[in-house]
């Protein structure tokens, strides 16, 4: 059995662009222009002074943020960031952050803020399953909240948001980490928004950070967060520009590839999500026109452009579906262990080709096992 590339449907790591795949197979040896290899390029060189700045230009231009915003390359993930951001904001507050408890990975967010200070917990999708995302009528927002968190899209439910939620005088915080330059997202309307690299643009290793320069407490003010590490204080990465210690070269170089492979082949996040918009539609409608034999997890209004989450009419059907599909080359679809059932991820890299390919393979399994 040999696994295809192409037809990589993981949760995360994702797969990525094979032009991106390629380039980053010469860079290994020789990073063109440079003569090093890119796994012992300095990070004080001006080489890499001119990814950071490249990088930071290419995300600015693809989601239209302003110089009132601060790019940064961290690390840690985004679990640190379910830290760093209540440290930062939280600490020593008395009126409680709100959060959205929308899946699986806001139950990770959540308690780490709780470590930090009060947290109110504004909508939970506890019994209901995960299964859909709230609407605006069952929200009620709080003015005095220091700032109000969610995810954007929940990876292991397949539940994705599909407008910005709370209030305009509130800081919006969110974790874009499995949607991030999938579609326009109106970036100015947060106040933070981070995400990893690892699901849609880029190697595990560095995590994006866009925070609006006026959220983040001065130095001098003698803030609660004055006593942060330097590492988990976002004013020292901004003041060494992505540099306060050895970065993550690799992966921020991968992720300078991925963002050249959006504006100049794909044309831009408009044109990246209407792509992975078509590739949805072709799973979603497998679902629904399937007779109940693959059952969509997510409602309708809510599902998820990137991981389309179903089950199949019993759980050896779906370890069969698992294994048939391994065999025809498709791998990374079983369901997250927290859920189980199956998972499509069809992050930016996955072609509307490979999606076809799923399609047809989900087609022929249901008609050689639907009764
Ligand atoms: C995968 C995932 C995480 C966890 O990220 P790490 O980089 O492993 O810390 C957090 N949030 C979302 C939405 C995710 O999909």
């Amino acid at each position: 059995m040999k696994l295809r590339n192409n037809l990589n449907f993981s949760g995360g790591p994702g797969a990525l662009p094979e032009s991106v795949l390629l380039q980053v197979q010469e860079a290994i040896i020789e990073v063109p222009g440079v003569g090093l290899s890119i796994l012992g390029i300095s990070h004080r060189s001006d080489w890499f002074a001119a990814v950071i700045t490249e990088l930071e230009n290419n995300i600015r231009t693809l989601l239209g943020v302003s110089a009132d915003y601060h790019v940064l390359f961290l690390q840690g993930g985004a679990t640190q960031q379910f830290s760093m951001v209540p440290m930062t904001l939280l600490r020593g507050k008395s009126h409680p952050a709100e959060y959205l408890h929308t899946g699986y990975w806001s139950g990770k967010a959540i308690p780490e803020a709780r470590r930090e200070g009060p947290v109110h917990e504004l909508w939970s999708g506890k019994e209901n399953g995960y299964t859909r995302l709230p609407g605006d009528d069952e929200l009620s927002f709080s003015a005095d909240a220091p700032y109000f968190h969610y995810i954007s899209n929940e990876t292991v439910e397949g539940l994705q948001l599909h407008r910005v939620l709370g209030r305009d005088d509130v800081p919006r915080i969110c974790d874009m980490s499995s949607d991030f330059l999938s579609r326009p997202c109106e970036a100015e309307r947060y106040s933070l928004i981070y995400a990893h690299a690892q699901k849609n643009i880029g190697p595990a290793g560095v995590t994006v950070v866009l925070v609006r320069d006026e959220l983040l407490p001065d130095r001098t003010q003698g803030n609660a967060n004055a006593d942060l590490p330097g590492f988990l204080n976002y004013r020292s990465h901004i003041q060494a520009h992505s540099n306060f210690n050895t970065p993550p070269v690799f992966a921020i170089y991968v992720v300078l590839l991925v963002s050249r492979w959006l504006l100049n082949e794909i044309g831009g996040v408009a044109r990246m999500a209407g792509i992975n918009h078509n590739k949805a539609e072709l799973l979603y409608r497998m679902l629904d026109g399937s007779d109940d034999f693959y059952r969509g997890r997510a409602a309708v209004q809510d599902r998820s452009m990137m991981n389309v989450v179903f089950n199949l009419p019993s759980p050896e059907m779906e370890r069969r579906f698992i294994s048939d599909a391994l065999e025809a080359g498709f791998s990374g679809l079983a369901g997250h262990r927290a859920i189980g059932g199956i998972r499509a991820s069809i992050y930016n890299a996955l072609t509307l080709s490979a999606v076809e390919q799923l399609a047809g393979f989900m087609e022929d399994f249901r008609r050689a096992h639907s009764a």
